[in-house]
């Protein structure tokens, strides 16, 4: 992942004809912080990269998993940086994790090593220096220790230092829906600007937070048909699939797909949602989903990245060569980040916005950066990732 964040970077820097110092500066971080956590007598890595604060505070997740490493982290905290001032908000980027099995754990081990991360951190984070947020395995309640040690390690009350906090802790309206609304706002921009044939018929590769919530307001405000979603083990679609699945009334769980089952819907394979003759792919899972081996039997035109990364390089090459059209991932997936951003604004001014309020603001800075994105790719005829990596860069530098 980061050999190809880097080369996306250098590509975007060679047409904007940047010089060496300038490509140097922008993969280089600004700061690493590299360093252990204990707990109960366990220690785990733990890093936090700040790759970017020149349009803003740092930004960034902060993820619990047994493979974290220092290379990952230093991709992702690069990515936030494209991402953020590919839509514009003045946050810049960074990442974290530490290298532990969340699921090995119980609650009170979690909560000392997260409260434990932070004693070590807390000079280098906070409302105007570093914004952590959620990622894989962590939630509003880890988020919510975190806060915590921040304030008792330096007195801090706004609770402005974390974002995607629980609702009755600072959080924001709308967070748990604003990656998949985010993507929805990206694709209802690119069916208008493209004038593509609607109906359009839909299929989402992992029915996750990000891929349910899509669907399930997808189904509501554009007009598609949802006719197949994957998990891990499995896709469900509809037998001819020329009718919908149905999200209404339906909450969303781990083991979601059982809900949504009919008379009407058969279970696949878990890849056969990838090569489905739907319109539009929307891979909502992993990273890496659509690569060299499996690229050839995506049949969909358009294809969203909600997930970060799930199209390698060289199949992101042959989708485009094929005139397919990829809606990238920094801004097909920023809804979360454009929240986290609504969420701070809005502990810094001590105000709770209604989910009204907050969508309002998301569309509104969504629709403009899917737009520049598209006005760019069509004037320079490059791909939509390369226009919005090349427009991050601008103002980047
Ligand atoms: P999640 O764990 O809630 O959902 C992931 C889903 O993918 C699950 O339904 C899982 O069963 C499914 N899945 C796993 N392996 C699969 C496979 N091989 N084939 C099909 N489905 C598979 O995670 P999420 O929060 O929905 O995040 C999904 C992706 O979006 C991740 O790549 C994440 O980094 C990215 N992302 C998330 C956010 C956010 O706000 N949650 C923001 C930006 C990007």
């Amino acid at each position: 992942m980061l050999d190809s964040a880097i080369s996306m970077v250098r590509r975007a820097a060679e047409h904007l004809k940047l010089s060496k110092e300038q490509v140097d500066g922008l993969l280089k971080p600004d700061a690493e912080h590299i360093f252990e956590v204990t707990a109960d007598g366990k220690t785990y890595p733990a890093y936090r990269i700040q790759h970017s604060n020149k349009r803003g505070p740092y930004k960034g997740g902060i993820r619990f998993h047994p493979h974290v490493d220092l290379d990952e982290v230093r991709a992702l905290a690069m990515l936030m940086s494209i991402k953020t001032a590919a839509v514009g908000i003045p946050l810049g980027g960074g990442k974290g994790g530490i290298a532990i099995d969340a699921k090995e754990h119980d609650k009170a081990h979690l909560e000392a090593v997260s409260r434990d991360f932070v004693r070590k951190l807390h000079e280098h984070i906070g409302p105007d220096k570093d914004i952590p947020a959620p990622d894989v395995s962590t939630d509003g309640e880890v988020m919510g220790w975190m806060v915590d040690e921040f304030s008792k390690q330096t007195g801090d009350t706004t609770k402005a230092s974390f974002t995607g906090k629980a609702l009755d802790n600072g959080g924001s309206e709308g967070r748990e829906q604003a990656t998949g609304r985010g993507g929805v706002i990206t694709l209802r921009e690119y069916i208008e600007h493209a004038g593509l044939k609607t109906p359009l018929k839909v299929a989402v590769q992992g029915v996750g937070n990000v891929g349910f919530y899509f669907a399930q307001i997808a189904e509501q405000e554009l007009p598609v048909q949802i006719v197949a979603v994957s998990d891990s083990q499995r896709t469900l679609a509809t037998k001819d699939l020329a009718t919908g699945l149905s999200f209404k009334d339906i909450t969303f769980r781990r083991g979601v797909i059982d809900d949504l089952v009919t008379e009407n819907t058969e279970f696949l394979d878990r890849d056969a949602v990838l090569a489905l003759d739907v319109d539009v792919l929307v891979l909502a899972a992993l990273e890496d989903a659509v690569t060299e081996q499996n690229v050839g039997v995506v049949k969909a035109r358009t294809i969203v990245e909600l997930a970060n990364g799930p199209v390698t390089e060289v199949a992101y090459q042959r989708l485009t060569n094929d005139k397919k059209v990829i809606l990238p991932d920094v801004i097909a997936n920023a809804g979360g980040v454009i929240v986290s951003y609504l969420e701070w604004l809005q502990n810094r001014a001590g105000e709770h916005w209604t989910e009204e309020r907050v969508n309002m603001e998301l569309d509104t800075l969504l629709s403009a950066a899917a737009h520049d994105v598209f006005a760019r790719a069509d004037a320079e005829k490059i791909s939509h990732k390369q226009a919005a990596f090349e427009i991050a860069i601008e103002r980047l530098i």
